[in-house]
C-alpha cells in the first residue's frame, strides 16, 4: 500500500519549519512521499532531498500548483484520501475500516483554513483527539496507528549515515 501525505496550504514565510516538519515525519513514519500546495517553496524540496541523500530512501517530495488536480487524478488511480481533522470521527473509531481497506492512500493535513471540498473529496475525515493542536502531531499518531506501530523499525536504503543507538552517548556510521 502507498501512502502519501497531501499538505495544503503552505505559506513561505510562515510555514517552513513545519512543513518541514510535516516531510520528516513523513518519511521517519513510514509514508512514501509528501506534496504540498499553497506557495511555492524549493528550499523546503533541498532540505528534504538533503534528509534523504544522507539518511536513506525512497521518499518524494514535490511541490503541486493545484491540490485539486492532483487530488482527483490520485483518486482516479485509485487511492482514496484520509483528511486529518479536529472535527471527524475519531481515529480510534475510524481506524479500522481504514485498514481494512487496502488501497493507496492519501492522508490530508491542512495548515490554516481547509477548504469545504476537502471534507466531500476524502473517503474518511479523522480527529486525533477532538482538541485543536498541530499537523505535525496529527500526521505522526495518525501514521503510527496505520501501521500499527511497525514503522518505527523501517529500513531505509542507501543511507549515507546510520545510528548506532546508545544508552548514552552518539554514535553514527558512515556508509561508503
Ligand atoms: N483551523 C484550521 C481548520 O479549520 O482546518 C485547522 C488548523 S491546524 C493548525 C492545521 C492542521 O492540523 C489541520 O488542518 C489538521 O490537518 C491538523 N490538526 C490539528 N488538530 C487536529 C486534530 N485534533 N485532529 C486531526 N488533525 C488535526
Amino acid at each position: 500500500m502507498k501512502v502519501y501525505v497531501l499538505r495544503l496550504g503552505h505559506r513561505v514565510r510562515r510555514d517552513h519549519r513545519v512543513t518541514t516538519h510535516c516531510a520528516l515525519v513523513a518519511r521517519a513514519f513510514g509514508a512514501d512521499g509528501l506534496f504540498f500546495s499553497g506557495e511555492r517553496d524549493t528550499s523546503i524540496i533541498i532540505s528534504v532531498q538533503d534528509i534523504v541523500n544522507r539518511w536513506g530512501g525512497p521518499f518524494e517530495i514535490a511541490y503541486i500548483p493545484s491540490w485539486r488536480t492532483w487530488l482527483k487524478k490520485k483518486l482516479d488511480q485509485g487511492f482514496e484520501a484520509v483528511h486529518l481533522t479536529m472535527y471527524g470521527k475519531p481515529v480510534n473509531k475510524a481506524i479500522k475500516r481504514i485498514k481494512k481497506s487496502k488501497k493507496d492512500k492519501i492522508i490530508i493535513i491542512g495548515a490554516e483554513k481547509v477548504p469545504g471540498e476537502v471534507y466531500e473529496l476524502a473517503k474518511y475525515n479523522v480527529s486525533i483527539t477532538l482538541q485543536p493542536h498541530s499537523e505535525v502531531a496529527a500526521l505522526a499518531v495518525f501514521l503510527d496507528r496505520l501501521f500499527e506501530g511497525k514503522e518505527l523499525e523501517k529500513k531505509f536504503t542507501s543511507p549515507k549515515l546510520i545510528i548506532v543507538p546508545q544508552e548514552k552517548g552518539k554514535k553514527v556510521k558512515k556508509v561508503d
